[in-house]
């Protein structure tokens, strides 16, 4: 962490001059040169790569938004290099710091993975349920307010992160609740630690971050359930949390979908609307919960429960839920996979869903819907030929209609995927232009990024801790 203090401290000067220097923003060769010595000075020359191939790895994520433009104007410093610029890679902070186990909370280094949390928790008893399931880390979670499977249970990074330390663009170090406070709720202030959750990289870089853990449930069990339509699966998922039933997961996967993952995974559910379920408690509380949810899926014509007890039968479950993403791209070859996600307020979720899986038949789109349908969120996991522009318009098209739909349901353009570069008009029309003033006075105030204006190609730097 000093090292990256130093490092922002170093290029922080950079960047006025840069700006200063060159009114036009075209890239000076010079003063990028003074930047990597200035890097390799913190960190040594293993520590600082300028190799192509480094370059293109850091320089492209799952999407398909293309990541190399024109030139530089000033030097953003990224975690993911949107525009190019300094890349930060982080995964070698991988320290479990502090662990209170009496009090369910313990602080990590950006580079720790949930996985890698509950593998260090394994013998306390406790663990961190929030789990996108995609190897993500866990300050990348909450610089993009990561939620997953469980968080109809147990919430998202938003209520689970308790404090964070940042480092802004000027080197200083933020902690946003106080330097090593972690009460489980305060109403000191405003919510600093809940402006940097979500932020996506734009006002600092976070280095620790304190989250909450729980207490590994006495049992856990799973269970899929096929449906004679998408109206019945999501009637059963409003019913079964109006009756109070504290489900850990329930998951939705429309028939398209349900299809890619058992081609990908080898495996034969129904190709029908589905729902994977689990309920985590004691083994009496699991009895009360079990015959509620099958009671209610029986009266909405579900089929009977096919059972996941055991560890490994569980983790093959959601191993295929999570491979979603890779079942739907599995379906095109070489295509590219585009996921969007909307949320509502749950008693609108069958309408939006029927109306889009009618809207993706229409216009002939291959989008696999599924959906963490307890919390009123789904994605489309779209996938396209890049190089046909007439199937990128389409889908262009449908991803707005399919937000504005969204917001005409009270509910809001992503539930976790975030704003990213393709969703900032729509950002607009969600929150309105105040909102968006205010949101730009902290970005002002805070960034070293200027992200969504600077351009670069050539001088990438991946930037190794
Ligand atoms: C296959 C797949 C499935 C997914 N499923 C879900 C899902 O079910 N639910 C869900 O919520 N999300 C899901 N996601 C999205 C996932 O949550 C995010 O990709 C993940 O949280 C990002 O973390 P990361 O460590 O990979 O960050 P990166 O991809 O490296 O970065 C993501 C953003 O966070 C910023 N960032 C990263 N680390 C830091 C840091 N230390 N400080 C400041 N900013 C930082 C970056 O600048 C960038 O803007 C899925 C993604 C994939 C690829």
């Amino acid at each position: 962490m000093t090292l990256l203090r130093q490092a922002l401290r170093f290029s922080s000067p950079l960047l006025p001059f840069i700006c200063r220097r060159c009114r036009t923003y075209s890239t000076q060769a010079g003063a990028v040169k003074r930047v990597i010595s200035a890097f390799r000075s913190v960190s040594g020359d293993e520590g600082v790569s300028v190799g192509s191939a480094v370059r293109e790895q850091h320089g492209r994520d799952e999407s398909v938004h293309s990541l190399y433009t024109h030139f530089h104007m000033r030097l953003p410093i990224a975690c993911f290099p949107l525009l190019g610029g300094v890349c930060l890679n982080l995964r070698k902070m991988d320290q479990v710091l502090d662990l209170h186990q009496e009090d369910f909370d313990v602080t990590v280094e950006p580079g720790v993975t949930p996985k890698g949390l509950n593998s260090y928790l394994r013998d306390t008893g406790l663990w961190f349920p929030v789990d996108p399931g995609a190897d993500a880390s866990l300050c990348g979670m909450a610089a993009t307010s990561a939620s997953g499977t469980n968080a109809v249970r147990y919430g998202t990074m938003r209520g689970n992160v308790l404090n964070l330390e940042v480092v802004l663009a000027d080197g200083t170090v933020l902690h946003t609740a106080g330097k090593g406070r972690r009460p489980r709720k305060t109403s000191a202030g405003y919510n600093l630690t809940n402006l940097f959750v979500g932020s996506e990289g734009t006002l600092g870089i976070i280095t620790k971050a304190t989250l909450r853990l729980f207490g590994i449930p006495e049992s856990m069990v799973s269970a899929v359930c096929s449906f004679p339509s998408v109206q019945s699966a999501v009637d059963s998922t409003v019913q079964i949390l109006q009756a109070g039933v504290p489900i850990a997961r329930i998951e939705f996967l429309d028939d398209v979908m349900i299809n890619a993952c058992n081609r990908f995974n080898n495996l034969s559910y129904a190709v029908t609307p589905t729902l994977f379920l689990e309920f985590h408690g004691s083994s009496k509380s699991m009895e009360e919960q079990v015959s509620i949810t099958e009671e209610i899926t029986w009266d909405n014509g579900g089929s009977d429960f096919a059972w996941s007890e055991d560890e490994e039968t569980r983790g093959r479950l959601w191993k295929a839920r999570h491979d979603a993403w890779y079942a739907a791209l599995a379906l095109r070859p070489g295509c590219k996979a585009y996921s969007t996600d909307v949320c509502v307020p749950i008693s609108r979720l069958p309408q939006i869903i029927v109306e889009t899986k009618e809207d993706l038949i229409r216009n002939n789109i291959t989008g696999p819907i599924a959906g963490h349908v307890g919390d009123g969120n789904f994605h489309c996991l779209i996938v396209l030929d890049p190089n046909d522009p007439d199937e990128v318009q389409r889908v262009h098209s449908f991803t707005e209609r399919l937000a504005r739909r969204a917001l005409a349901m009270d509910g809001t353009c992503t539930g976790e995927h975030g704003i990213g570069l393709g969703k900032r008009a729509l950002l607009r029309e969600e929150v309105g232009l105040l909102a968006i003033e205010v949101m730009q006075e902290h970005y002002r105030r805070y960034s070293a990024l200027d992200f969504l204006t600077t351009r670069c190609q050539e001088n990438k730097v991946c930037f190794k801790f």
